[in-house]
């Protein structure tokens, strides 16, 4: 068992003075019983991907529903949906003020390799100010965070300065398919000025961060047939169009050696980072020869005109998944296969739309496809990127916020990957998004020893409170 004192009191010692005194002296009275709550949360198995794991989630929503009660959080409720529960609660007690929406998810990935973890995954312990355990990072630490910030104010005898709505979903981790349905159907009880997603990094070095771009994706396959089988490549070779051939033709004209896509019209609707941003950009301690020795590959390529940083978050992709065609047994086969396959997606970024970023595709492959055989593109799934201004009201006052309990100006960044919850906020409820996400990097989300900086999820407790109290100057 963790002695959490003493865990404790080796946490670094957090700055006097960013938040309310009184709000401050319920933090400092309550690190035990907040560390033992994130400890207890995470010692539920919920895993969203397994069946087995079917009543823990029921268990974790019904945890997370009790302390939104406990902390006097209205119109609580353990949503149904077609999978996992959302839970649902709200805190408007701050008439006039702006409302934010929060969203984390108490779902997390499964464990395995078990025999890699320090300890077993569902006993998570504090020590040598760390949290290790499934989810103590992803995402439960943050969801805790923001039960601590609203347990901290109601000690101090006070109300959030801006009235909340929270969301928390048990499917982050296992796809969201039952989120936008949720969210369609229950639009006026979400209703607000602002989302806040707490399920980000800080950068590299446990840097300070606001994550202000997120790329969406657009999958497809393209599929190309010649005959109903293999046909003898001495008897027909030479008179047919080959499927692979055709197939390594059509991908090698989707992207030229400089790393531009060429789908035609492809780029329209991108919009490049700011010289503002892309300064920002540039100035953040990142080494690419680091970033290559640590994949580890022999050099790094990418778009012509754009730096490695820029290329993995802020410029869209296109890559071939997976290709498969013909003979692939030991030895050799003398065949023309009959058929050949690519898995093909795109990273996109604000504004692309997967819908239209797969019309051009579809379109584009229509057009190179040589005759002799029968070219066809199909769509698999797509997710909107997003994109909140630097300069907008709302990632202005997180970025106060962490100032006031960092002493440093938070950077800005923008991350590869997808949220796909973000885009539903975005552009379904069209609201402005703040990824103010607090784990550091090193955090090993969805692999084993899963580990949570103490010092962390200290300092991100202040500055969601702080947060709160920057967003009620917002304008409406
Ligand atoms: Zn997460």
């Amino acid at each position: 068992m963790t002695d959490l004192p003493t865990a404790l009191g080796a946490s670094p010692d957090v700055p006097a003075g960013p938040i309310d005194p009184a709000v401050e002296a319920a933090l400092a009275s309550s690190a035990v019983a907040r560390a033992e709550a994130l400890l207890e949360f995470a010692r539920i198995p919920s895993v969203s991907a397994l069946p087995e794991h079917a009543e823990d989630m029921v268990r974790a929503a019904e945890w997370v529903a009790e302390r939104l009660r406990r902390v006097g959080a209205t119109d609580v409720a353990v949503e149904r949906t077609a999978l996992h529960p959302i839970v649902y609660g709200r805190i408007h007690e701050a008439p006039g003020a702006p409302t934010a929406l929060v969203y984390c998810h108490y779902d997390v990935q499964p464990v395995d390799p078990v025999e890699l973890w320090e300890t077993a995954p569902w006993e998570p312990f504090l020590r040598d100010g760390r949290f290790v355990g499934r989810g103590v990072a992803d995402d439960k630490g943050q969801l805790v965070m923001h039960l601590s910030a609203l347990e901290a104010l109601r000690t101090a005898g006070r109300a959030p300065a801006v009235n909340l709505t929270f969301v928390f979903e048990g499917e982050e981790e296992y796809g969201s398919q039952s989120l936008y349905a949720w969210i369609e159907a229950n639009r006026d009880r979400l209703e607000a000025d602002v989302a806040i997603i707490s399920d980000t990094c800080y950068f590299e070095g446990n840097v300070p961060a606001i994550t202000v771009g997120l790329r969406g994706i657009m999958y497809a396959q393209i599929d190309v047939e010649l005959s109903p089988v293999d046909l003898h490549s001495g008897m027909y070779g030479g008179s047919v169009e080959n499927p692979a051939n055709a197939l390594a033709r059509i991908i090698t004209a989707l992207k030229g050696p400089d790393g531009r896509i060429r789908i035609p019209g492809f780029y329209d609707d991108v919009v490049a980072p700011t010289d503002a941003e892309r300064e920002a950009m540039a100035a953040l301690p990142f080494d690419d020869e680091a970033y290559r020795a640590e994949i580890p590959v022999p050099a790094l390529v990418g778009e012509a005109g754009w730096t490695t940083l820029e290329r993995k978050t802020a410029r869209p992709t296109l890559d071939v998944n997976g290709m498969w065609s013909g003979f692939q047994g030991e030895g050799a086969k003398t065949i023309i296969p009959a058929h050949a396959h690519a898995k093909i997606s795109t990273r996109l970024v604000a504004n692309q739309d997967p819908a239209t970023v797969y019309a051009a595709l579809r379109d584009y492959v229509a057009e190179i496809a040589p005759p002799g055989v029968t070219v066809s593109t199909t769509y698999i799934h797509g997710g909107e990127p997003s994109l909140t201004p630097i300069d907008h009201p709302a990632t202005q006052a997180a970025a106060r916020a962490i100032e006031a309990v960092h002493g440093v100006a938070p950077v800005y960044i923008r991350e590869g990957g997808s949220i796909p919850v973000t885009a539903a906020f975005d552009h379904s409820l069209g609201l402005p998004v703040v990824l103010l996400g607090f784990t550091q990097p090193t955090c090993n989300a969805h692999a084993p020893n899963e580990t949570f900086l103490l010092e962390n999820f200290e300092l991100g407790t202040r500055v969601i409170v702080r947060f709160w109290d920057e967003l009620a100057t917002l304008p409406r």
